[in-house]
């Protein structure tokens, strides 16, 4: 073992679940749980995304609701937490800024940041990729219809340092998705099960994605 990783068994873990959570689901529960006792994380805290530069083409609900959203989700977890550290700031926002604020404020941690599948093999498209994977680890959730093994084995060819700290896991396999989830309320079908309870009541009083 290096010295760099016996330091960062020591030191106390950070998970961080970034996403636009329009709306949170139990695809990203599910991954959130799974990564924080597997990898033995204190604490998650869920960043709902400001403006996403990756997602500029679709209207996105209002910060104010997926935080809101958010904090429904997790209420009734004491290991999850919900930051609005991206939703207050202004212009896009982008991953490797929020990375570094979250340093400052976190200095005796070791941030691991979770994803799904799809999000993880994307990350040499983020902005900074080479500082965001010295900031952070990445843990990888397995996702229905994204397959990360071909991006691992590539990575472990061409990039080791970014090997070294992304590491994949299999989740229960839900094919969630909030796009579907969107879907479903314009078209008036039932979203039941597939999100907490306080979250579909929410989208319902607020006519959200009608
Ligand atoms: P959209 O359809 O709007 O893109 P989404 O369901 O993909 O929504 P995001 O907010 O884009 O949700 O995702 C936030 C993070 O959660 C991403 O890293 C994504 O890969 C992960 N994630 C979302 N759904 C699942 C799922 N069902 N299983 C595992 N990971 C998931
Ligand atoms: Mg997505």
């Amino acid at each position: 073992m290096k010295q760099s990783d016996q330091k960062s068994t020591l030191r106390k873990r950070l998970g961080i679940m970034g996403g636009t959570f329009d709306p949170i689901h139990y695809g990203h529960l599910v991954a959130a749980e799974t990564a924080r006792y597997k990898f033995d994380l204190e604490r998650v805290i869920f960043i709902p995304s400001g403006a996403p530069p990756h997602k500029t083409k679709r209207r996105i609900s209002l910060p104010e609701f997926r935080y809101q959203m958010v904090s429904r989700a997790i209420a009734d977890n004491d290991f999850f937490e919900v930051s609005r550290i991206e939703i207050e700031r202004t212009g896009l926002t982008y991953t490797v800024d929020t990375l570094r604020l979250l340093k400052e404020e976190y200095p005796n941690y070791e941030l691991y940041f979770i994803t799904g599948a799809d999000a993880f093999r994307e990350i040499f498209t983020w902005r900074s990729p080479d500082e965001i994977i010295e900031l952070t680890q990445f843990i990888g959730a397995s996702r229905p219809g994204f397959d990360a093994l071909d991006f691992l084995s590539q990575l472990q060819q061409q990039s080791p340092r970014f090997y070294q700290r992304m590491h994949f896991m299999e989740v229960p396999a839900l094919a969630i998705s909030s796009t579907d989830i969107r879907l479903r309320v314009k078209a008036g079908q039932s979203i039941r099960y597939l999100l907490p309870e306080p979250v579909r009541l929410f989208i319902q009083k607020n006519g959200i994605y009608k």
